[in-house]
Formats: structure tokens, sequence, C-alpha cells
């Protein structure tokens, strides 16, 4: 690992014109330290999963004997249909199923039952394994989108890059099978390893021109202590935008809604759209709206945060509703997080400080 850490260029999405900057918030409105408000909640389903992606749970550390949540620990149902209920309430507009790969927790259809009631939208992040085989009942259960990652197209880079066999044919299935349902826009994400996958920019740019579904590249972020994380393996997406604009020329296009992660660009000739996810090299803290319930409900307010609050004791301790609200409240007012806008070589976390991706939920 080199010296050269981390952030590359410091630019935040604070600097955006009025109207695309999401510091604003009304009087009245729950913000945070930073006055961001709270719109998005993820929710971990489950700490498990069927493929050892080599960047989020390598084999080496999520072997056999790894000791995951038991049944118990868990959040129910009805205990994360209470929790999503008062997010609601204080203004979370999207809610994002999440893990883990979210389609092995038994009954998900359930819980996006229960979701669906609330006036938000509900999408879900997944390995695609599954997907085929669920995604009638997922759209039947109420489920507006679905987000599919898939980190290469050619069947030998994403055997590695998921180190479990599994071929690209059948998550390429799940794709159509959720389009055909109606999940859609369907998202695609790639997560870029440079060295690893970044060979599959292209080859996966040139699949999915003119399918009507949206291609993104997101940064490998140092995110969990299992993956070995090091500056030299990310690929800027201002490079992966190059590469791109290299053989279909770009052009940048608006975001869809203030604060939105992706940066978009459109093929010039009308082939639809690509998206780029640069969390290591221009931060988006500062328009951070989003809120993590991990499988057994801690509560994490950054991705980079060292420790959860204890929702799951709250919610087991027989309080009401209304105290409930008041302490998710108080937990949001008290943020103070920009951990991505402010690392630096000196301030980057150990390792051994950071939550699993896998845990806390993507
Ligand atoms: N299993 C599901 C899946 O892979 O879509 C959902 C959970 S996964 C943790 C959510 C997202 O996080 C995936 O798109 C994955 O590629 C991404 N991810 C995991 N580790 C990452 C890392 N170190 N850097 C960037 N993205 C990561
Ligand atoms: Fe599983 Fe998703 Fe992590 Fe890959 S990125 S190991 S599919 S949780
Ligand atoms: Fe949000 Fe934390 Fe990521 Fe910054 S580092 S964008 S505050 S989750």
């Amino acid at each position: 690992m080199t010296d050269r850490i981390i952030p590359i260029i410091r630019a935040t999405r604070a600097t955006l014109p009025p109207g695309r900057d999401l510091a604003a918030a009304p009087e009245g409105e729950l913000v945070d330290l930073r006055r961001r408000r709270v719109r998005d909640l993820r929710i971990s389903v489950t700490d498990r999963c069927n493929f050892r992606c080599v960047y989020c749970m390598p084999k080496e550390v999520f072997g056999d004997d790894y000791a995951y949540l038991s049944r118990k620990q868990l959040l129910s149902f009805e205990e994360i249909e209470r929790v999503a209920r008062i997010f609601v309430d204080l203004g979370v507009e999207k809610i994002r199923l999440t893990g883990g790969e979210p389609l092995l927790r038994k009954h998900i259809e359930n819980l996006i039952e229960r979701l669906a009631k609330l006036p938000v939208e509900i999408t879900l992040t997944t390995n695609g394994s599954l997907l085929a085989k669920k995604a009638q009942a997922l759209k039947d259960a109420g489920l507006h989108r679905v987000t599919v990652s898939l980190d290469g197209i050619d069947d030998a880079v994403f055997k590695r890059m998921n180190d479990v066999d599994y071929a690209v044919g059948d998550v390429l299935d799940g794709i159509a099978a959720a389009a055909a349902v109606g999940l859609a826009p369907i998202k695609v994400n790639c997560v870029v390893k440079r060295g690893s996958n970044d060979d599959q920019i292209l080859p996966l740019a040139r699949h999915f021109r003119n399918s009507g579904h949206i291609l993104r590249f997101i940064e490998y972020m140092d995110v969990g202590s299992s993956n070995g994380w090091c500056m030299d393996e990310v690929l800027p997406s201002a490079d992966v935008v190059a590469r791109i604009d290299a053989e279909f020329p770009l052009a940048a296009i608006d975001p869809n809604y203030p604060g939105e992660v992706a940066e978009r660009w459109r093929y010039a000739d009308g082939g639809g759209e690509i998206g780029v996810i640069s969390s290591v090299t221009q931060a988006f803290c500062a328009t951070c709206t989003r809120i993590r319930l991990s499988t057994e409900g801690q509560l994490y307010t950054c991705l980079f945060a060292q420790s959860g609050h204890d929702l799951r004791a709250l919610l087991r301790k027989g309080g009401g509703d209304e105290a409930l609200r008041r302490e998710i409240a108080a937990i949001w007012r008290g943020r103070d997080d920009r951990y991505s806008e402010i690392r630096t070589a000196a301030t980057a976390l150990p390792a051994a400080k950071k939550i699993e991706m896998s845990y806390i939920g993507g």
C-alpha cells in the first residue's frame, strides 16, 4: 500500500448550485448537526450470503466456522416494520432492503408486504442469484424496484469476484425476470476493483447499452476490515467515465433529486444512461441522508460508524412508539458523521474498528 491514501479529490457536493443542495432543510424539520434530513433507511435483513465477493466477504474470513447471528438475535418482521413506520413518520422517503443477501431471509416477501403499506418507495439490493425464482413474489408483495450487483460480464472474471463459481448467465436471468414483472427501472451495480475487474467496464457498458437498465460503477470502498482494502485498488470514477466516453461519447445529466449519490451520464447517441458512484474520490457526506438498521437492530448513522445504537433493546424493553420515536429523533439530531469527506491517511480508521458491509447493510 502506498502513502497516497485517500481523498485524491476532496470536492464535495456541498458546492452544488442552489436547488441541488440538500443542506437547507425547512425550519422545524428533523435535521442532524449538519442540517441533513433523514431520507433513506437501509435495512439489513440477514448477515448471511451465498457469495464470497472478494471485496466484501472474502473466504479466508467468512469460512465455514464464521459466527453468524442466530435467529433470535435478528429483528423480527414486526420489529422491523415498527421501526420503519417511525422512520417514515420522521421523514424517510425510501427504504432499501439489503444484507448480506436479502433474498436468503426466509419469507422476505412477508416483510415487503408489511412495508409496502407505508407511503414510501421500497427497493432491494441483491446479488441476483435467487431473483429469477423470486421476482414475481417480490413484485406481488409490493416491491417497487431492484438493484442487482454484477461485477463482470465475462464468466471467468465474475466467478473470480464472487468466489463461489456462480455464472453470469444466472444473474442475467434474474435481471430479465425482474424486468418482466415490472421491478424497473433496474439498476445494475458493479464495484470496480482495479486490476481485478476493471477490464469489465467496457464489456458491461456494451452489454447494457440500449437495455433500459441503468449500469452503475461504484468505487471500491475501505469499508469493513476483512477485504484488505488499499487505495491502489480504487479506480476513480473519472477514469471509468473516460474509458466509456472514448468508445461511446457521454454527456452529463442532472441528478434525479437533490443529493443523489450516483453521478448520471447518458450516451450521446441515445443508448440509455450510466451512473458512477465516487464514494472515495468525491465524497458525498454533505448531502448524506442515509441511516442503516443492522440485522440485529443496531442503528448506524454512517457506513463507517464505529458503534451503533441498540434499538433492539429498546424495542424489546416494552416502551411505546412515542419513546422509540423520541430516541430515534435524538440519534439523528446528534449525527455529525462525514467520514469519507475528512478521511486522510492520518484519519482513516484502523481496520479493526470498521464494521463489515455484510452486517451493516450496503
Ligand atoms: N448481497 C447484495 C448485493 O451484493 O447486492 C446486497 C448487499 S451488498 C453488501 C450491497 C452492495 O454493496 C453491493 O452492490 C456490493 O457490491 C457493495 N459493496 C460491498 N462491499 C463493497 C466495498 N468494499 N466497496 C464498494 N461497494 C461494496
Ligand atoms: Fe454477498 Fe453482496 Fe457481499 Fe457479495 S457484495 S458477498 S453478494 S453481501
Ligand atoms: Fe454518509 Fe458516512 Fe458515507 Fe459520508 S461516509 S456518505 S456520512 S455514510
